[in-house]
């Protein structure tokens, strides 16, 4: 069960004197409208497409309302009231991770996650919390593209305990270190050695988004002069979503300058989509 922090969404509304509030839900909230809708003074619209991040606000539309209303992220934007939606969700601490241990979580499951760090600390081991990085609030919280509170006390722990959910996270967890659940489960995706893709296939295409928090033209056009540099043809794809559909482009590949997660689809796109890093890294040594 995920806080919805009604009272609070209602106070804004209330001190704003909103009239007209957008509501935007992760996917795994969208069930939840009708308790959002039934309990805010106000009239309420909902985004028709889920969110995935706080880089994913539709701050964008050119829809007149008073305030967008943010489930299951953190961060600060003008006309933007974000809400965490803690879960409930209880996790039983069924292995000691080995020496010195870093804490991981996403948002959600802050609470879960320092009670987790409580327990270890009672047993005698030293835990750490990372600095966080530019996508995130907390210490030791992270996101799909924001590890750097993993990175920042990887040369001090021997391990570490992630508190979450899903693979959308874990698939950031690209670290040198063993990443446990608090079952004991190793939940790092394996690096996949995809760097020969960049060499051998001959055509990619750039997939630049439109969304403020994830446009990055300099990135593309950075990512097309290194890929035409190794004779690859390129073609810049724009759009605020990508899904199956744009495999009918005469490309080998993608390449996403967006969400680095959507790297996670390559089998729901039909052809392999690489992040930035993976390509930049393979050009450097080409
Ligand atoms: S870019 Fe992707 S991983 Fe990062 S905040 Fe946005 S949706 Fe999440």
């Amino acid at each position: 069960v995920f806080d919805l922090e009604l009272e609070k969404v209602k106070a804004e509304v209330q001190k704003l004197s909103a009239k007209r509030v957008l509501v935007h839900l992760p996917e795994g909230l969208m069930s939840k409208a009708d308790e959002i809708v039934s309990a805010l003074p106000c009239e309420v619209l909902l985004w028709a497409k889920p969110s995935y991040g706080s880089c994913d606000l539709p701050t964008w539309a050119p829809i007149d309302v008073d305030l967008i209303v943010a489930y299951g992220h953190s961060g600060e934007h003008e006309g933007v009231l974000f809400i965490e939606a803690m879960s409930d969700r209880e996790f039983k601490l069924e292995f000691t991770p080995p020496g010195v241990v870093g804490i991981l979580y996403t948002i959600q499951f802050r609470e879960q996650a320092m009670k987790l760090k409580a327990e270890l600390e009672a047993k005698g081991k030293k835990v750490l919390l990372g600095n966080p990085g530019r996508m995130v609030h907390y210490p030791g919280q992270i996101t799909g593209c924001d590890i750097t509170s993993a990175l920042n006390i990887q040369s001090e722990v021997d391990s570490f305990l992630f508190v979450g959910e899903g693979k959308f996270h874990q698939g950031a967890l690209e670290l040198d270190k063993p990443v446990f659940d608090a079952a004991g489960n190793d939940v790092r995706i394996s690096k996949k050695k995809r760097h020969a893709l960049v060499l051998t296939l001959k055509s990619f295409g750039v997939l630049l988004s439109i969304k403020p928090g994830q446009r990055d033209e300099a990135l593309a056009k950075k990512l097309k002069s290194e890929l035409e540099r190794m004779g690859k043809t390129v073609y810049t794809i724009v759009g605020d979503d990508f899904d199956s559909r744009i495999s009918n482009y005469p490309v080998d590949a993608f390449v996403t300058t967006a969400c680095p997660r959507l790297a996670g689809d390559t089998e729901l796109f039909g052809k392999p989509i690489l992040t930035s890093q993976e390509v930049l890294g393979t050009a450097r040594l080409a």
